[in-house]
């Protein structure tokens, strides 16, 4: 009997212990990740957009509603990355508590759109340590008994964090400095570049919603050209034909899949926010260093047509020599 009232003694304790646990939404993977550091198994953290999809374009769905709804705390960028999260908050009728976690950084301004900030802020690793300290105040706030937990847990996601931050500006600064320029679909690395030190290009503005302009691609291949850029990426979750071919029209490599708006799935490299920063320096780092001959394929297109201009004027004189003679 005892050992029954044990059993069903520990079940309640359980329900209860279960029922105290809080929803944590984020709305992008990066951010999701960034609270599980901090939050660790106390509570639930769910994310919106699922990894691979793009939080530029996002859809929400009515699942994601119904997320929202239920949450305690929604987490979300900010920058008019989620153009469409206000509208989902707003008809969700949620109470949660909504955190922008890029309060206090600041912000780049879009290199193509003059008035609007840069979303892409998580590029640097030192933003994500505000991210982090952001995510933590908020979770204090909601679950003040717990401060000691996520106090020590910040302390050593910071440490990682200002680690990888030393670690990737090494590896930026080892690629010679004329091969420091990065060619991307879209502009999610200026923050990136700006902190380590190397020329961004984009073919894409800040968001993946305008479409490719061919004076865009006209600018990326002169800059493929004049600097003797040896490798341009595709990213995780854009269409990499575009990329493919303007690696294909330069007779140059494909770096790799650069992971900038979405974590990769479990078994990728790119698993965490950590482990994304660190995948992508390091695919940047191999490629760029490699060495591309300057404008040697614009130069024996050049050698070739002055070849062929050349035989066409021999055969022409021949010809008419040939009428000349047989005309005499
Ligand atoms: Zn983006």
């Amino acid at each position: 009997m005892i050992k029954y009232l044990t059993i069903a003694f520990v079940l309640i304790l359980n329900v209860s212990l279960a029922q105290e646990k809080l929803n944590i939404v984020a709305s992008a993977s990066m951010i999701s990740d960034m609270a599980e550091q901090i939050i660790g198994p106390l509570h639930d953290v769910e994310m919106i957009v699922a990894i691979g999809g793009d939080p530029h374009l996002h859809e929400p769905t009515p699942s994601n509603a119904r997320m929202v709804a239920g949450a305690d705390l929604v987490l979300i960028n900010g920058l008019t990355f989620e153009g469409w999260i206000t509208e989902l908050i707003e008809n969700s009728g949620t109470s949660a508590k909504v955190l922008t976690v890029t309060q206090g950084i600041q912000p780049l301004t879009s290199q193509t759109y003059k008035n609007s900030a840069d979303p892409h802020a998580w590029m640097d690793v030192s933003n994500a340590t505000i991210y982090a300290d952001n995510i933590a105040q908020a979770m204090i706030q909601l679950d003040p008994k717990n401060t000691a937990t996520y106090e020590k847990r910040l302390a050593n996601y910071k440490a990682e964090l200002v680690a990888l931050d030393k670690e990737i500006e090494a590896t930026i600064q080892s690629i010679p400095q004329q091969q420091r320029i990065l060619i991307t679909s879209h502009d999610a690395f200026q923050y990136y570049g700006k902190r380590y030190g190397i020329r961004l290009e984009a073919i894409m503005g800040i968001s993946t919603e305008a479409q490719a302009q061919t004076a865009d691609i006209k600018r990326v291949n002169k800059v493929i050209r004049e600097q003797g850029v040896p490798a341009i990426f595709i990213e995780s979750t854009i269409n990499p034909k575009m990329m493919q071919q303007l690696a294909q029209d330069n007779k140059i490599s494909i770096g790799g899949k650069l992971y900038a708006d979405s974590l990769g799935d479990k078994d990728s490299p790119a698993s965490t926010y950590v482990d994304m920063l660190r995948y992508n320096t390091q695919t940047i780092a191999a490629a760029l260093k490699q060495t591309a001959e300057i404008d040697d394929s614009a130069h024996k297109n050049t050698t070739n047509y002055s070849f062929i201009i050349g035989l066409g004027v021999v055969l022409l004189l021949g010809l008419g020599l040939a009428i000349y003679l047989s005309n005499r």
